[in-house]
């Protein structure tokens, strides 16, 4: 018997909800709660077999913990937003519950995200005896358990990491975001970041690009960003030299966020409008396409892996450990497209190695902290099977 909390009834939210339904030998007991209601009952709809809705927000730490306490919750799966994170963090330690999360706390008024708010609730979590996962989406979260994998099963020492992410899918907008607009435009706009020889290196936002032929996908122009698993995945990875995350955007994309950006609609200080304080940002997010409508009308695939160079046995050696996901398939297993998709599902297996044991250790950790097998097993048999892709080291990869 294991009784689960979902907060956030959104793209992410669904698949999760979907997932753990399907799943109940591991999830018992769900119940699924969200800011609106409508939202957290249309999925409860289509889910198989029953489960329990609540209108819930979930910054009020008290409400959160009263809901975790009447529905008696073993655990909670936090796939609302970063900005909820520390609340729902304490409303874990109030209530007595494990926590797992898919990306690291923003505060809503900084465009800066970072592990040290999160890593500060180590103590606590430790001297209660409960568990908190941080990151267990696709990335951050599988590439951290692919890490974890190489280092532990296909390498001796691991040198360099690149962090690949490519969504080839095609939704027909001329522009839209495929999860939650203020988070993904915030985090793209952002200065690059990546790490090299225990230092890191800032470049201007999307200004250092390569071209990287994806598996199932073909040629690609990715751009160097930060993205949070850097900072954990840089301290864990015993002997790295160097590394980085790229991801893919297409020249439409591209200009339509630049046109924006020059006007200000990216902005996250508030402007007076017709006597009313608004934040640009937030405005953009309600004049752009729900990312959860874009399920029905995205074709295409995505890739996301990670390149890792390294030696095992005394010999040099290149591989690509990547996932391929069709847009099309996640839709018409559970009504969302592969961007969703591919962050719910890890979420719901994360939640499994809690549920059953095998993860579940008292303090705060990242996956890679965590013994991959498990997992990368479960990636295989819930929809994400992973393969790897051997390199030559005289091939050139990642070109200008
Ligand atoms: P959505 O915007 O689609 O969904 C977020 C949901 O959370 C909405 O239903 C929203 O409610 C609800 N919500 C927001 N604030 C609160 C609150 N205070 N209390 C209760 N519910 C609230 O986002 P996504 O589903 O696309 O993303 C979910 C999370 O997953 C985000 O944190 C995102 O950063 C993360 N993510 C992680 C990835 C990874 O690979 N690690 C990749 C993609 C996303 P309402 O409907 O009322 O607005």
């Amino acid at each position: 018997m294991s009784r689960v909390l979902i907060i956030g009834a959104g793209g992410v939210g669904r698949v999760v909800a979907h997932k753990c339904a399907a799943l109940r030998e591991v999830f018992t007991d769900i119940c699924l709660a969200s800011r609106t209601l409508s939202k957290a009952q249309q999925i409860a709809s289509e889910v198989k077999g029953k489960i329990e809705i609540a209108q819930l927000d979930a910054d009020r730490v008290n409400d959160t913990v009263a809901l975790i306490r009447s529905f008696n919750a073993e655990l909670v799966i936090h796939v609302a937003l970063p900005y909820q994170d520390l609340a729902i963090m304490d409303a874990c330690l109030e209530a007595g519950v494990d926590y797992l999360d898919t990306a690291n706390y923003e505060p809503p008024d900084q465009a800066r995200f970072e592990y040290r708010w999160q890593w500060d609730y180590q103590q606590r979590f430790q001297s209660a005896g409960l568990m908190a996962l941080l990151g267990s989406g696709f990335d951050p979260g599988v590439t951290n358990v692919f890490c974890a994998y190489a280092q532990k099963h296909l390498f001796d020492e691991i040198h360099e990491v690149d962090i690949l992410d490519c969504n080839a899918g095609d939704h027909g907008h001329p522009f839209a975001t495929n999860f939650n607009p203020e988070i993904n435009i915030r985090e793209v706009t952002a200065p690059g970041r990546y790490w090299e020889q225990g230092q890191w290196k800032q470049t201007e936002p999307l200004s250092v690009s390569r071209e990287f032929d994806f598996p199932e996908v073909g040629l690609r122009r990715a751009y160097l960003m930060y993205h949070e698993e850097l900072e954990s995945l840089s301290l864990h990875l015993k002997g790295l030299k160097r590394i980085r995350f790229w991801m893919t955007f297409g020249e439409a994309y591209l200009n339509h966020l630049k046109v924006l950006e020059n006007v200000g609609m990216t902005g996250i200080e508030p402007v007076t409008f017709q006597g009313q304080e608004i934040i640009p940002l937030q405005f953009l997010k309600v004049l752009l396409p729900d990312p959860a409508s874009l399920g029905p009308r995205t074709q295409g695939q995505t890739c996301i892996g990670c390149l890792i160079h390294g030696v095992k046995e005394g010999k040099p050696r290149r591989i690509f450990l990547y996932n391929v996901c069709d847009h099309r398939a996640c839709y018409q297993e559970v009504k969302s497209q592969a961007v969703s998709y591919t962050t719910g599902v890890p979420a719901t297996i994360g939640a499994k190695q809690i549920l059953t044991g095998q993860w579940r250790q008292p303090g705060v950790f990242n996956m890679e902290q965590c013994d991959p097998d498990p997992f990368m097993n479960d990636l295989n048999h819930f929809g994400l099977p992973w393969q790897i892709k051997e390199f030559g080291l005289d091939e050139e990869l990642l070109q200008h």
